[in-house]
């Protein structure tokens, strides 16, 4: 089954039969599937829900999945989050091989969906490693996201499922910093009801957990703008 860290993939497909067949076998890996059956619902989608991996095919009506993707990848909201494209043979997928649409890769239908979930899978431990049970190192700290634990020198932490997630996210990218708005799309989702002020108190409550004494806080405050994990290690 999957769970609220389970990682979320859109489906953007308009072919029923392609579509149920995809989100089955991605859901039985424990994936949340969103789908979306044209290019104009994706990119709303996309936006309203930050997956964390897109699945697209080419050929939709209203808007390309060429289109689509130049979209994403143009939307500062969405550029980060890695697209699978599906193709025909022919021109369809020597255009996407050149990456004149910034799809981070493709697939020549007919595919094999058990390849396609793998390619998921590995396009996540790239980009999301937190997702997909990896274990994440910093420094001094160490996320296991298959035990659901994070290390600190050598020491287990207790965090609460919401800082859990804030470190998750935070560990994808040392040195990033991430505004409190872009904190808020990935670890409480676009919906929830909650305001800046939430995340600074959670990362109040993270800086807290993580805290040893003669270690340095390895979040950083930057003045107006958010948070990173940064420090001298
Ligand atoms: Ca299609």
């Amino acid at each position: 089954m999957s769970t609220a860290n389970s990682p979320i993939v859109l489906v953007i497909e308009d072919e029923p039969a392609q579509l149920e067949l995809l989100s089955y076998n991605l859901k039985k890996e424990h994936f949340r599937v969103l789908e979306a059956t044209d290019g104009e619902e994706g990119l709303l989608v996309a936006d309203e829900a930050q997956p964390d991996l897109i699945i697209l095919d080419w050929m939709l009506p209203k808007l390309s999945g060429i289109e689509v993707c130049r979209q994403l990848k143009r939307q500062s909201r969405t550029k980060q989050i890695p697209v699978i494209m599906l193709t025909a043979r022919g021109e369809e997928a020597d255009r996407v091989r050149g990456l004149d649409t910034g799809a981070d890769d493709y697939m020549v239908k007919p595919y094999s969906v058990r390849e396609l979930v793998s390619r998921t899978k590995a396009t996540l431990r790239r980009t999301r490693p937190g997702s997909v049970g990896e274990t994440i190192s910093y420094g001094d700290i160490t996320l296991d996201a298959d035990q659901h634990k994070v290390h600190r020198d050598g020491e287990v932490l207790r965090l609460g499922p919401t800082e859990y997630r804030l470190l998750c996210t935070l560990l994808e990218r040392p040195g990033r910093v991430w505004s409190r708005e872009m904190l808020l799309d990935r670890v409480w989702g676009r919906d929830a009801d909650v305001d800046y002020r939430t995340v600074d108190v959670h990362i109040g409550r993270l800086r807290k957990s993580l805290y040893r004494s003669g270690q340095p806080d390895p979040i950083r405050t930057v003045r107006g703008t958010g948070y990173s994990l940064d420090y001298d290690v």
